[in-house]
């Protein structure tokens, strides 16, 4: 492979997807050297086949607002690779939703699946329907309509979506909810399911306490307490907030969180009181966190993100590109000895650079947030087999499948010195498997 030229072609093919076009070259650039190790590989055309997805689904959505007005909005599925397992990954209602978005959300996706030890391609779907000031029987409309089209497509074989941003719990029990009367079979065709009806324990908290339990695992290796360490959280939705209740439990201090409209920050830190309010603001009343600020005399800054705050640990848990080169540069100037992603593709090339160069803990969102998507593949597990287990049951494997993935990273990151390097270790690790798969299965 020579990854200009790969690249090159990718950009004239697919122009003006630059998401995708990131989160490819990221990936290439850490796995070029084992992949021109297995001439094989470059004989089944394997980079071409792993980096364009197997199909797109795109459909126009139509639904009603309140007032009785006909809105439409655009639906995509992008089911990219399924040589692990059937595809797998979440939906995001945002309005900035694009191809270039999803087709980066997916390629992630493959690699991240394949680092959770459990059977499952990656995949990844939405809309450009932005759930923010609509009601929730709009909010059910628009789902309905949504899985109208979709429905014939996903399956609990074939591609099992979940929540991801703009869709939680509320949104993925309507859309299940649509796919089981047309599909007239009760399979748990979603995960992130509620617990009365094929969810699982622990799947809410997964990503957020899966990046801690990855977190505590890189700290291990310094000998660092994360016990009293200052932490900044962006974000204040799911993977947010129990990013934030379990460090809060751990004893470290969380000194912001943030939504598209500005960070709050706390010097004396949000304790467990102050996450049930912000809790019950976002996703009871699905306020702004301007409004805690305003009710608790708490600092607000609008329109900024928070890696200006000195922390020692900086967990980015809202979107994709949120820090930049500037951004990491404060952060090390800061003091800050650890990066762990909670969203995807949280940090810019520039700033994995910074702290790549600086040499601290550095965790890309494919192996640290993978805890999401290791639950679903738990509450798949249980649908199958028609049990559930119980919450210390599923926060144990949790735990050891994220020490598996550390144990992957340092297995197949390890620099010179000690340094591990958790980008190359993360890609090379979920690159091998769904190679080896892909190679065993044939030219398909
Ligand atoms: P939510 O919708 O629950 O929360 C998203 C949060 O990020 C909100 O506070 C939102 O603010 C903020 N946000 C969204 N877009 C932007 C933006 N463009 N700029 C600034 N802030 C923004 O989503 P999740 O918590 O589920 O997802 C957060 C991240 O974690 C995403 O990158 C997602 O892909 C990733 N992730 C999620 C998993 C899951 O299990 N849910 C699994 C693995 C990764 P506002 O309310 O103003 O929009």
């Amino acid at each position: 492979m020579k990854l200009q030229e790969v690249l090159n072609d990718l950009e004239r093919r697919f122009p003006n997807e630059p998401e995708y076009h990131q989160a490819v070259e990221e990936v290439l650039g850490s796995i070029e050297e084992v992949y021109n190790q297995h001439p094989e590989f470059e004989k089944a055309n394997l980079i071409e086949r792993l980096c364009i997805p197997d199909r797109i689904f795109s459909f126009r959505v139509t639904w009603i607002d309140d007032k009785g007005n006909v809105k439409v909005n655009m639906g995509y599925r992008i089911q990219h690779n399924n040589a692990i397992g059937p595809y797998k990954g979440g939906m995001r209602f945002h309005s900035s939703v694009n191809l270039s978005i999803l087709k980066f959300l997916a390629f992630e996706q493959t690699f991240k699946n394949s680092l959770t030890t459990l059977p499952m391609g990656g995949g990844k779907g939405g809309s450009d329907f932005s759930p923010r000031g609509k009601s929730t029987a709009e909010i059910m409309r628009f789902c309905q309509a949504f899985i109208l089209e979709l429905w014939r497509y996903i399956g609990p074989d074939t591609d099992v979506p979940a929540g991801d941003i703009g869709v939680g719990g509320r949104e993925v029990a309507y859309m299940y909810g649509m796919y089981k009367k047309l599909a007239r079979e009760n399979t748990g065709t979603f995960t992130g399911k509620g617990i009365e009806f094929g969810g699982s324990l622990i799947r809410p908290e997964a990503t957020g306490y899966g990046n801690i339990y990855f977190l505590l695992e890189m700290l291990k290796t310094r000998n660092i307490d994360i016990k009293g360490k200052i932490c900044s959280i962006s974000g204040s939705g799911n993977v947010a907030q129990y990013t934030a209740e379990k460090l809060i439990e751990l004893g470290a201090k969380v000194i912001t969180l943030s939504d598209s409209d500005g960070y709050i920050y706390d010097p004396d830190g949000i304790d467990r009181k102050k996450l049930d309010i912000i809790m019950e603001l976002k996703n009871l009343y699905r306020g702004r966190i301007r409004e805690y600020a305003e009710q608790h005399n708490c600092k607000y800054v609008a329109g900024a993100r928070p890696w200006g705050e000195k922390c020692d640990i900086a967990l980015p848990s809202a979107t994709q590109n949120e820090i930049d080169e500037d951004d990491a540069k404060t952060l090390i100037a800061n003091g800050c000895i650890a990066v762990s992603e909670g969203a995807n593709m949280p940090s810019t090339p520039g700033a994995i650079g910074v702290f790549q160069k600086a040499k601290i803990l550095y965790a890309p969102g494919k192996a640290s947030n993978a805890g999401g998507v290791a639950t679903s593949g738990l509450e798949m597990t249980q649908n199958s087999m028609r049990l559930n287990w119980s919450r210390e049951e599923v926060d144990d494997k949790l735990k050891s499948i994220m020490q598996n993935i550390h144990a992957q990273c340092v297995k197949y990151g390890k620099e010179s010195g000690s340094y591990v390097n958790y980008v190359k270790g993360a890609n090379v690790a979920g690159f091998m498997k769904v190679a080896r798969a892909m190679m065993a299965q044939g030219i398909v």
